[in-house]
Parts: structure tokens; C-alpha cells; sequence
């Protein structure tokens, strides 16, 4: 019987894609050992055939800035049994939530951007608007907490 696999996915919204970049990077030392564990259903960055079904596991990296990626992130919630905030950014905002403190002056001078993009008034966390269930705090993400987290709900989905 082939092997039960933990089907995740790997998500990204504002931000400057650092933890992403570890993730690929523990990639090179894990692989072969996650490629029987692991059922990576959407990963933009690994692969050019995605799919948002029923997941385990999501995990987001990024603030939330714009209605769209609100939306986007509400879905992904709604398919995952499981959601990670990976990274400062998912966990607390910062660094890419800078621009909630901006004072007037600054602010107007983002404005046109803000606009551009049709951006909310003030980036979010991602608990600002989904349930989050596990943490992977860090900028870039802590390594060892994320290997933590993997394990653990490698065991909680009883892939391990
Ligand atoms: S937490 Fe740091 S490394 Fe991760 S996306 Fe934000 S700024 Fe980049």
C-alpha cells in the first residue's frame, strides 16, 4: 500500500519571499525524505501544476494587504485543515505591515501607490484575518522552529 502523504500547500502574499527561499533551501538536505512524507499540492515556487483542494496543511508566508489576497487567504483557510504562518510577516505583520505607522506626511507619499494597488488601509497579520494555528516566527523564518512544526503535524496527520 503506498504511503499516506501529508498534502500541503505553500503560499505567498506581500513580502519579500526570504522564508521561501529557506524552504527551497532545506530542500537540498530533506528532499529525499519529504518526497514520501510530502503530497505538495500547490507551491508556486517548486512547480507550474498547482492545485487548491482539500490540504493538510498551509503554509502562508507575507502580510495581507488588498481585498484580493483577503479573499485569497479565506479560501486557502477554508481547504486546510491546518494553517502555519510562516515568518514575521504572516505572524505579525511586520515588516511588511511598516506603512500602519506611517505618520501623515509619509503616508501621503505612498498614497498613489496604495491606490495603485488598491490596498487596504492597513496591512494585516495574517490571525487579523484567519484562524492560525501554529507559528513559525522569525525574519527570515527560524529553521529549527520550522522543522519543528513539520514534525509535529507529520505526527498529528500520523505520517510519522
Ligand atoms: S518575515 Fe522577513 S524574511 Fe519573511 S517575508 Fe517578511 S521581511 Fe521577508
Amino acid at each position: 500500500m503506498a504511503q499516506k502523504k501529508l498534502r500541503i500547500g505553500w503560499f505567498t502574499f506581500s513580502c519579500c519571499e526570504d522564508s521561501t527561499i529557506v524552504f527551497t533551501e532545506l530542500l537540498n538536505d530533506h528532499w529525499q525524505e519529504w518526497k514520501k512524507m510530502l503530497d505538495i499540492r500547490h507551491a508556486r515556487v517548486l512547480q507550474s501544476k498547482n492545485v487548491l483542494d482539500e490540504l493538510d496543511v498551509a503554509f502562508i508566508e507575507g502580510a495581507l494587504n488588498s481585498k484580493k489576497q483577503v479573499d485569497a487567504v479565506k479560501e486557502i483557510r477554508e481547504k486546510s485543515k491546518k494553517v502555519v504562518a510562516i515568518g514575521a510577516c504572516a505572524c505579525t505583520g511586520l515588516p511588511s505591515a511598516q506603512r500602519n505607522t506611517f505618520k501623515p506626511k509619509e503616508a501621503g507619499e505612498i498614497k498613489p501607490l496604495v491606490e495603485k494597488f488598491e490596498f487596504l488601509p492597513k496591512a494585516q497579520k495574517l490571525a487579523d484575518v484567519i484562524k492560525v494555528d501554529v507559528n513559525v516566527p522569525g525574519c527570515p523564518m527560524d529553521e529549527k522552529v520550522f522543522l519543528h512544526a513539520l514534525n509535529g503535524l507529520l505526527r498529528e496527520f500520523k505520517i510519522i
